[in-house]
């Protein structure tokens, strides 16, 4: 294909190699010959297949709301069908008079029933023996490129070619031969093709299920691999004893008593990082569960054993609340806390990384700056990871070289996770849970609008800051098109300001393109009060603390995930009134995003909503195991396919242990397979 399309594949669809083509895999197949009547057309079906004559075709409106409208009649009925990009190029393909074959899904406009960007062939007359199915892939596409006419059947037409290219050599099989033989999946190259382009719905179906086994086999090898590699390395700091630092602070500077869960999962900390091999553990703890405090804690441990300690955070937001409230708390400690970020002035950053190195700092607070290779520290013991969920494998991994004996890791997640996932997503992590709230918290009153009570939001919103609280005012910014969700944001802006004009009211503003002076700026006007109202992004999804703000506003609030909704809504209810959280949306919402809102009203418990969420949407778009790369599922369902997690990680970690450096013949396929993954973990321990 050429320059321009393939970029466009690049940007769109992340797809950069032939390998990234053939793991585009499609949505569904339809049967080719399978053509419905018009009058079957309903919006509550995905996708329907008719076949008629094009009567007109003209384009309406301006600017804007410019369309190209056709009708397409058969013998039932007729249909609309529209554009609104690309008019030029697709009024030149259309003929009127002519038969098509039309393929997309119906919706309703202006009362009309109509698809909008259909895919369109001309009928070939008497294409196929009547009674014998032919499986169309249907892939996956975006707008931008329907506009540049690579919707799925084309994209199906790339694949069909590359697969028609390849030699089983190409895709050797990675499998060992117990599961290939016991499970009777097909060989790897054919599944690839049965997945695309299958002869039979059976070929189909066993393909998918072996390309399932295969994605579990080796996300869980992968990981079995890391543990190994751990273990390896497992001597590790011991802290043998509680000191002065712990104890003082506990009995004179803690400014409220520990929950019975913080006491808990302290315990197992401590017993931890006494045994003498290296911690790794995963801290899950909902929104508000006082994860910080554990962690502080933790650290205090560290220093009483003589070594330091580093809190890595991933925002710079975050980093510096982080390190304001460790600084307050430590204030009559004898404890350096220096903070490190990206945006730390060079005039700053020389004195604190010759003092870390040195050893003069006990505790160093920062965002993903401090992985870097200049920052070396005398003695690291402890490594504290906030919102794990941006940080990989690879990332932890980088943190163990920083010195000699691997610090001992604890990763804090607010993004619970149902505990088998957890086991399977982050499965060279031990486990221990905060599943408690500190008493007094009131819970959030959550309630569900459409857009068109908004000004009774606003008054409501009114009288809260009235009281003397403020208000969170919450747009997505979704990166596919961050530009129009900036002017949403823009206009959203504006709107709240109409609402709430100067010098009455001062509203911040924060969003992920501003300089981060900028964000940091407007972020501490709304902690010190001196706006009332917070309008952002999703930037401050994570972790930022203002007790005094009570009204959560979540404009197109179907668009959020569930744990993106859980998130933001545990950005209130921290202090002592009473919190309230809108869900604002449109009219028009699909099933499953209304199912998404109702469960939000109905509860406040994170790992419940977790497990909504993972029915609802499948883990493989759990937050951040993809962009981790471990867990990057395709086509395995954690849940769904349970039995073969369970089959497949059984496998992988039996494999792993029996055979660490995968020598046994048996066990080629494997290996190679892994050494072939460039851009993957490398493995250092095979060769
Ligand atoms: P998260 O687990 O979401 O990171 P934080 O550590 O930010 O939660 O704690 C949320 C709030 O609860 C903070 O203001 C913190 O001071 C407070 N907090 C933590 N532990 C307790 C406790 N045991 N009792 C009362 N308040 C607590
Ligand atoms: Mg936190």
């Amino acid at each position: 294909m050429g320059p321009l399309r393939a970029d466009l594949l690049k940007k769109e669809l992340s797809i950069f190699t032939y390998k990234d083509l053939l793991d585009h895999f499609p949505l569904r197949h339809i049967d080719k010959t399978r053509v419905d009547p018009i009058r079957a057309a309903r919006t509550t079906i995905d996708y329907i297949q008719v076949s008629g004559t094009l009567v007109n075709s003209q384009c309406l409106g301006e600017g804007r709301s410019r369309r190209l409208v056709a009708t397409l009649k058969d013998a039932t009925d007729e249909l609309e069908l529209v554009w609104f990009q690309g008019i030029p190029w697709i009024q030149k393909q259309l003929v009127p008079g002519q038969t098509y074959l039309v393929f997309g899904k119906p919706s309703v406009f202006n009362g009309r029933l109509q698809i909008s960007h259909p895919e369109m062939e001309v009928l070939a007359p008497a294409a196929r023996p009547a009674g014998s199915a032919v499986l169309e892939p249907i892939y996956p596409s975006t707008e931008k490129l329907k506009a540049k006419s690579m919707n799925g059947r084309q994209l199906g037409k790339f694949i069909r070619q590359l697969l028609e290219a390849l030699k089983p050599a190409d895709l050797p099989e990675n499998l060992p031969p117990g599961p290939l033989e016991k499970f009777r999946f097909p060989s790897r190259f054919d599944a690839y093709q049965s997945i695309h382009f299958p002869a039979t719905e059976a070929a189909y179906h066993q393909a998918l299920e072996r390309l399932k086994f295969e994605e579990l086999f080796f996300s869980q090898v992968r990981l079995s691999l890391v543990r190994l590699e751990r273990n390896r390395h497992s001597r590790g700091v011991v802290f043998s004893q509680v000191g002065d630092l712990f104890n003082d602070f506990y009995r004179q500077h803690l400014p409220f008593p520990l929950t019975n869960a913080q006491k808990r999962v302290l315990k197992e900390i401590r017993h931890d990082m006494g045994k003498g091999s290296q911690m790794n553990r995963l801290l899950q703890g909902d929104v508000g569960s006082g994860k910080t405090m554990v962690a502080l804690l933790s650290m205090l441990l560290a220093a009483d054993n003589g070594y330091q300690a580093c809190l890595m955070a991933p925002t710079e937001i975050l980093a510096r609340q982080h390190y304001e409230s460790i600084s307050v708390l430590l204030k009559d400690m004898p404890l350096q806390v220096e903070l490190l970020t990206g945006s730390t002035r060079a005039a700053r950053r020389k004195p604190i990384l010759e003092r870390l190195a040195n050893g003069e700092i006990h505790f160093v607070v920062g965002t993903h700056a401090l992985l870097e290779e200049k920052v070396v520290f005398h003695r690291l013991g402890l490594a504290v990871i906030d919102e794990q969920h941006r940080f990989g494998v690879a990332q932890r991994a980088r943190l163990w070289k920083k010195a000699a004996v691997p610090p001992h890791i604890l990763v804090m997640t607010a993004t619970p996770i149902p505990r088998t996932l957890a086991m399977t997503a982050y499965g060279d992590l031990d486990y221990s849970v905060i599943d408690e709230l500190p008493p007094g918290r009131l819970p959030v009153q959550t309630v569900h609008r459409y857009d068109d009570a908004r000004a009774s939001v606003m008054d409501f919103i009114r009288t809260e800051i009235g009281k003397g609280r403020q208000a969170y005012i919450i747009f997505p910014l979704i990166e596919e098109s961050e530009k129009l969700d900036l002017e949403n944001l823009m206009r959203g802006y504006e709107n709240v300001k109409a609402f709430f004009p100067e010098p009455k009211y001062w509203i911040s503003m924060v969003h992920g393109r501003q300089p981060p002076d900028t964000k940091e700026t407007n972020m501490q006007r709304f902690v010190r009060h001196d706006t009332q109202i917070m309008v952002a992004t999703t930037v401050i999804e994570v972790g930022v603390n203002v007790p005094n703000a009570t009204v959560m506003v979540i404009e197109s609030a179907e668009k959020f995930g569930l744990s993106q909704l859980h998130q933001l809504r545990g950005r209130v209810g921290r202090g002592a009134e009473k919190s309230f959280c809108i869900l604002l949306t449109g009219r028009q919402l699909n099933s499953e995003a209304r199912e998404r809102l109702n469960t939000m009203v109905a509860t406040n418990d994170g790992f419940l909503i977790a497990e909504k969420d993972l029915a609802l949407r499948g883990p493989g778009d759990i937050e951040g195991t993809r962009q981790s790369g471990e867990l990057a599922l395709k086509l395995a369902d954690l849940v769904a396919d349970k039995k073969w997690v369970e089959i497949a990680g059984e496998l992988a970690r039996r494999l792993v242990t029996a055979d660490p450096e995968l020598r046994e013949p048996a066990h080629q396929p494997v290996r190679l397979f892994l050494l072939s993954q460039k851009g993957k973990l490398a493995w250092s321990r095979i060769s």
